[in-house]
């Protein structure tokens, strides 16, 4: 027996109820892609905002259109729904951008709370509306935001605890001021945990979600915590050590080197990435060298992302995953990474340059539009020790610090939040003296 052919009706009711899982699984995805660029402290391409915004609009006609017209309480309903959902869905990554009102940090801090509220919320409207399509739309988006928070909810199974050093105790009293237990539950800092009487950290491990550190470091002006330091230095020496074994020049670059230099073989407290830069020579394909380092980083249970010639090359401490749960982690407040800067030697108004498409710090324009250092600045690489590790790094690491950043000695609190970027000098000044 067809239960098609015995009533069309039930035919048309599953086509409504598997279009709006469709329509409304399309936006969450795009949503979900556009959530890298907030994250990275980059704006969203108009081009994107479009997109998501058409998606979102076509996810709302769809839940309100019906055989009789407009169905005005679903289009409502399903748009003030929308609306709320993605701000909680995206307030993590909002938030962390310079200035984003205290608004987003709320939404941020809560979405859990938020979307568990919205449960009773979406049963009684769906009840009262009693309409199939806006009730699919509930049900797939709300399926969704569960699973997400069990997911996590597992995942945080694997930290591992572990004791803060002096350091990075005595910035955390100092940022917390008067009140440790205000400040931890005003910020929701969940890795804290008090055990017999000494705070320790829930630490990130490789199958937990990562520490959200580009808040606790950017916007709490915390140092990076123990864990997540430990993860980025395994990451960092798997890739230099890869990259000589594929004979492919390379050298530690930015925050990464400065920590190198200028904090005797250390990372800088507030590191959040690793960066390391390589040359291809002009025989060897971007695309050829990207396929091997791939293939071989995921055999090392690394996760990478290539998302053009003309950025990075993105390696997560994150297990290779699967393609949804990859883009799902745009909604961490971080990751474990190192960003891979290609560079290739060229002739510049005369002269030898290695040169990249990416800017960084105050390197000059090269002759193409691109910038670059004098050659023989990088070339031929040397080692330094970061973290009891001999590691390549530029042929004149000083040299190049001062083209990147003018006087590097001197100690600047760029990525911290202005406000707590004055209590977190007086900490190591007090420190230094
Ligand atoms: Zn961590």
């Amino acid at each position: 027996m067809n239960l098609f052919s015995e009533s069309p009706l039930v035919g048309f009711i599953v086509l409504d109820i598997v279009i709006v899982v469709l329509l409304y699984s399309a936006a969450y995805v795009g949503y979900l892609a556009i959530l890298r660029h907030p994250r990275n402290w980059r704006p969203i391409p108009a081009w994107e905002k479009v997109l998501v915004t058409l998606s979102l609009i076509l996810n709302v006609v769809f839940c309100s259109a019906s055989a009789t017209g407009v169905d005005f309480p679903a289009l409502v309903a399903s748009g003030i729904f929308l609306v709320f959902l993605l701000l909680i869905i995206g307030a993590p990554a909002f938030a962390l951008n310079q200035g984003a009102p205290i608004q987003w940090e709320v939404l941020a801090r809560h979405s859990d709370r938020l979307v568990l509220g919205l449960l009773p919320v979406v049963i009684i409207t769906g009840y009262w509306l009693a309409s199939i399509k806006l009730n699919a739309l509930f049900g797939i988006a709300i399926f969704i935001e569960l699973l997400w928070l069990l997911r996590l909810h597992r995942a945080n199974q694997f930290r591992i605890q572990q004791p803060l050093n002096e350091h990075s105790l005595a910035v955390l009293q100092t940022q917390a001021g008067d009140n440790l237990e205000v400040f931890i539950r005003k910020h929701r800092i969940r890795e804290l945990v008090r055990y017999d009487d000494e705070i320790h950290w829930m630490g990130c491990s490789k199958h937990s979600p990562p520490c959200p550190i580009n808040y606790y470091v950017n916007k709490l002006g915390l140092n990076t915590p123990p864990c997540c330091l430990e993860h980025l230095k395994d990451l960092c020496f798997a890739i230099d050590q890869l990259l000589m074994d594929m004979a492919i020049p390379h050298w530690i670059d930015g925050g990464t080197l400065l920590g190198a230099v200028r904090e005797d073989g250390h990372f800088l407290a507030w590191e959040d990435d690793i960066d390391i830069s390589f040359m291809l020579e002009d025989s060897i394909s971007r695309d050829a060298f990207v396929s091997e380092l791939t293939f071989k980083l995921t055999q090392h249970g690394y996760m990478v992302r290539n998302p053009g010639e003309y950025k990075p090359i993105y390696i997560y401490y994150t297990p290779p995953t699967r393609w949804l749960y990859g883009l799902e982690q745009h909604r961490y407040r971080s990751e474990i990474r190192v960003d891979l800067v290609g560079n290739r030697v060229v002739k510049s108004y005369g002269q030898k340059v290695m040169e990249r498409s990416l800017l960084k710090g105050a390197m000059s324009q090269t002759e193409s539009g691109r910038y670059g250092v004098p050659v023989e600045m990088i070339m031929p690489t040397r080692e330094i020790e970061l973290l009891g590790k001999m590691v390549s790094c530029p042929r004149d690491s000083d040299a190049y610090l001062r083209t990147l950043y003018g006087n590097y000695t001197e100690v600047d609190y760029t990525y911290v939040d202005k406000e707590v970027a004055h209590t977190r000098r007086n900490v190591d000044e007090a420190d230094d003296a």
